[in-house]
């Protein structure tokens, strides 16, 4: 047996390695494992920056809203569904790191020549932090300030549990967040005149997203954009 196979099958047995999306025990020289590694839908090329998909998959057609631009490295879909799942239900907080390494790439590749002032998060409300013990996004956002060198400050609150946006028809999914997100009081930073990051862990219809950037805009912030870990292709 030649000398590299002999490395091989030894590294295998002294250490095992974990997909970095579903956890899952995966070959020692492979970040992903086999059927991740089929499942994983990246955006990359030309985006929207509106809706922040694929422009072959832009169905919003550049329409406005609060906040700039948004961009993510990944589709919510397969491999990456997983991975948030780990990281919301499953108490799997280093999930919020590994996401955060490829928003970091992201962030490079589509704001790489903006200088930001601040990174934050969309945030959760009291109960939600108590029935799940941490925000995800919260995590997200710590670990991609590190990543991006952009600091971190906890700026904005939610008020009041809302339902689920994907359980609202369009309608009734703005009014549903009406009011839901203020200005953190005592916050350590004042955001006039400052460019804002949001992070979030998935952008399903971005109004979340355009709530929090409202609240920062009429508290004088001058430009809120957005970088969420993966974003829901409307056109599936
Ligand atoms: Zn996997
Ligand atoms: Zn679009």
């Amino acid at each position: 047996m030649e000398f590299q196979k002999i490395k091989d099958i030894l590294l295998s047995v002294l250490f095992t390695k974990r997909c970095r999306f579903c956890e899952s025990i995966t070959d020692i020289r492979k970040e992903v494992c086999e059927k991740c590694k089929n499942e994983i839908f990246t955006i990359d090329g030309d985006i929207c920056l509106k809706c922040g998909c694929k422009k072959s998959d832009c169905t919003c057609k550049g329409k406005a809203g609060y906040y700039m631009s948004v961009c993510a490295p990944y589709y919510y879909d397969g491999a990456l569904k997983k991975a948030i799942g780990l990281l919301k239900f499953h108490n799997n907080k280093n999930m919020a790191e590994t996401l955060a390494k490829d928003m970091a790439k992201t962030f490079q590749e589509r704001y790489g020549e903006l200088d930001f002032d601040i990174c934050t998060f969309v945030p959760a409300h009291k109960k939600e932090l108590k029935k799940r013990g941490y925000n995800q996004a919260q995590l997200i956002a710590k670990s991609l300030s590190k990543e991006i060198g952009v600091p971190f400050f906890e700026i904005l609150e939610k008020n009041f549990e809302t339902a689920p946006q994907h359980s609202l028809n369009q309608s009734m999914r703005s009014g549903n967040l009406l009011g839901a997100i203020g200005l953190k009081e005592n916050t350590q930073t004042d955001i006039t005149g400052k460019r804002i990051l949001i992070c979030d862990d998935v952008k399903t219809t971005g109004a979340t997203l355009d709530e929090c950037a409202k609240t920062l805009l009429i508290n004088g912030a001058a430009e809120v954009r957005c970088i969420t870990a993966c974003i829901a292709n409307n056109k599936k």
